[in-house]
């Protein structure tokens, strides 16, 4: 089978022939038909971001993942070949209190189940994955991470959100163009402003239901309070993470607001009791539950949700990466191997 291989960060992936793994036990096969493409693993492949000590290389990235059930190891229940299914990505340990209560992304020994840049993906079991009943696996791979991402970090502000709040979204790439859509199916009354530095995201975020989009390199602070009313936003979330967007967001937050920081560009934020507005909370967002997957599967299952899509080829996969990078890539890459 032909994967796409990381060997070293700092050199692009390469794209080999590697032997179709066996699944054992509870191990899955499947047969790959779309992974997304995640900004993280631009990160990785710069080295920007550290790969988890111990992960032995070369290694298959990937970590948005759809296809169809190839072979079952002999332990497995639930699953038939042939079944469609989406891979949820976070495996911990299994045993600590943060795993026991459904938060295993946060385990300090979690591992995310990479391996969706090639034709075959092995899976450490049925517990990973979704079935899509319906939902087109170029549509679903995404959903593992760039829809999933976004309804976590959404669902931290939603209980505090009355009627007619307004929500700032950074960066209108794979996760935030979601996040416009979720937000408008969970909450179809808050005000949603749309940020980016790339105005060709402008006519994106409009359509998919943000009500306001604000040009991240155009004094966006000033144009937010404006239409705030100097109140400032109930809520931002920072699909970026940069410095720029980092100091921008908390700038344009209202007191008692919720900031949260979910983009990895590793941006940094001076925080006193003089910076953050008064009342306000600070926190961050990893990732999403399994029955979170469940729930944006039915979302998109259900027409409330769609991701934009740029289709790439496994010999495109560096191109989809550098384009990521320089922010190029309306929606979401994906790969279809
Ligand atoms: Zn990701
Ligand atoms: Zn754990």
């Amino acid at each position: 089978m032909r994967a796409a291989l990381f060997y070293e960060p700092g050199r692009r992936l390469e794209i080999e022939d590697v032997p179709i793994p066996e699944p054992d036990g509870d191990e899955i096969l499947l047969r790959v038909r779309a992974a997304g493409v995640c900004h993280t693993d631009v990160h990785i492949r710069s080295g920007r971001l550290p790969l988890v000590p111990g992960v032995e290389l070369p290694m298959t990235l990937g970590h948005e993942t759809a296809g169809e059930v190839a072979a079952l190891g002999s332990g497995v229940k639930g699953f038939r070949e042939g079944d469609a299914v989406v891979v949820w990505g976070a495996r911990g340990c299994g045993r600590c209190r943060l795993c026991h209560s459904g938060s295993e992304c946060l385990c300090s020994q979690a591992t995310w189940l990479n391996g969706g840049y090639s034709e075959y993906m092995l899976v450490p079991g049925a517990r990973y994955l979704a079935h899509l009943n319906g939902v087109d696996p170029l549509q679903a791979a995404p959903m593992a991470d760039a829809g999933l991402t976004p309804l976590h970090a959404i669902r931290k502000v939603l209980p505090g959100l009355r009627a007619g709040d307004r929500i700032v979204l950074f960066g209108m790439g794979g996760l935030g163009h979601m996040a416009v859509q979720i937000l408008h199916a969970l909450s179809p009354s808050t005000e949603i402003i749309a940020v980016d530095i790339e105005s060709s995201k402008r006519e994106l975020a409009l359509t998919l239901g943000a009500h306001h989009f604000v040009d991240g390199l155009d004094d966006p602070v000033q144009r937010i309070r404006e239409i705030t009313r100097e109140e400032g936003a109930a809520a931002v979330l920072d699909f970026v993470g940069s410095d720029d967007s980092l100091s921008a967001g908390l700038r344009c937050l209202g007191k008692t607001g919720a900031f949260v920081i979910v983009g990895m560009a590793g941006g940094v934020l001076p925080v006193s009791a003089f910076t953050l507005p008064l009342e306000a909370t600070l926190t961050t967002s990893m990732w999403g539950s399994f029955p979170e997957l469940e729930e944006v599967l039915t979302l998109a299952r259900e027409g409330k949700i769609r991701c934009e899509t740029s289709v790439f080829e496994l010999d495109g996969l560096n191109d989809a990466l550098d384009q990521l990078e320089s922010g190029k890539v309306l929606g979401r890459a994906v790969v279809v191997p």
